[in-house]
């Protein structure tokens, strides 16, 4: 779990302005949705949250320690991509613990992991294929398990059911509901879809040409007379 405050930040790439007075508070365990035209600002956003781009100005927080400077994995951030970013030579398995082995963790731990993970997504019989063994849905179940094991305080989804198709989508972002009950994690989730939106938000940011152009509950945004 973990509050995030964002304070007036501010994004340039060279001289280039493409956001400005960013202002949000994301409470413990809330489950926030970017919404927004291509180029407003949302993949630069999560970005700059998981310390993959740059603050060029003003002040992000994790409960409280300021994270301007702070690298990627000192975070304890993960974040799910829409390519799934699989490594194909290795299996499930081995996908799913690799940041446990990169720290140095015994093969027994991970192996329990793991397991406790693949549980979680239903891919316990599929622990030994290998990623062109699989379908799209199952990719992202083990990309989602990938950031699970590593237990992080908060989750950043950049539309991670984007290549799905319809069906499977569906079934995705029950899968994505129930995680976010089960975690309590504070999760931070980028989509063009807007029953994605309504469905899994507890706020939904909507962001316009580097702004936030609106902030509110599902309810409050879509369902005012
Ligand atoms: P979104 O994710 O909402 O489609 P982005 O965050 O990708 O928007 O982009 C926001 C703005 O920043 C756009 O105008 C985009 O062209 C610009 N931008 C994004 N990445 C770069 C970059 N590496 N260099 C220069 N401009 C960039
Ligand atoms: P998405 O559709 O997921 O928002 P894009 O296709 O816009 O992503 O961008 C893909 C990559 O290209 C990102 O890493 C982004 O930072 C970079 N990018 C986007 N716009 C620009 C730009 N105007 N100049 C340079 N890089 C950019």
């Amino acid at each position: 779990m973990a509050r995030m405050e964002i304070k007036n930040l501010m994004k340039r790439y060279g001289q280039t302005e493409v956001m400005r007075d960013i202002n949000l508070d994301i409470k413990d365990g809330e489950f926030i949705v970017l919404v927004g035209p291509s180029g407003c600002g949302k993949s630069t956003l999560l970005r700059m949250i998981a310390g993959l781009e740059p603050i060029s100005g003003g002040e992000f927080l994790i409960d409280g320690l300021r994270m301007n400077d702070m690298r990627p994995r000192d975070r304890d951030i993960a974040m799910v991509f829409q390519s799934y970013a699989l490594y194909p030579h290795m299996d499930v398995e081995r996908n799913m613990g690799f940041s446990m082995e990169i720290r140095g963790d015994d093969k027994i731990k991970r192996k329990q992991r793991v397991l406790e993970a693949a549980k979680v997504l239903g891919l316990e019989n599929l622990l030994s294929r290998y990623p062109k063994e699989l379908s799209g849905g199952q990719r992202q179940r083990v990309a989602m398990g990938r950031a699970i094991i590593r237990d992080p305080r908060a989750f950043l989804f950049d539309e991670p059911l984007s290549n799905l198709d319809a069906s499977l989508r569906v079934e995705m972002r029950l899968e994505i509901a129930r995680l976010h009950k089960r975690l309590g994690a504070t999760m931070v989730y980028v989509t063009h879809d807007q029953v994605e939106a309504l469905t899994l938000a507890d706020r939904i940011v909507v962001l316009e040409g580097g702004n936030i152009q609106q902030v509110g509950s599902p309810l409050e945004l879509y369902e005012r007379p």
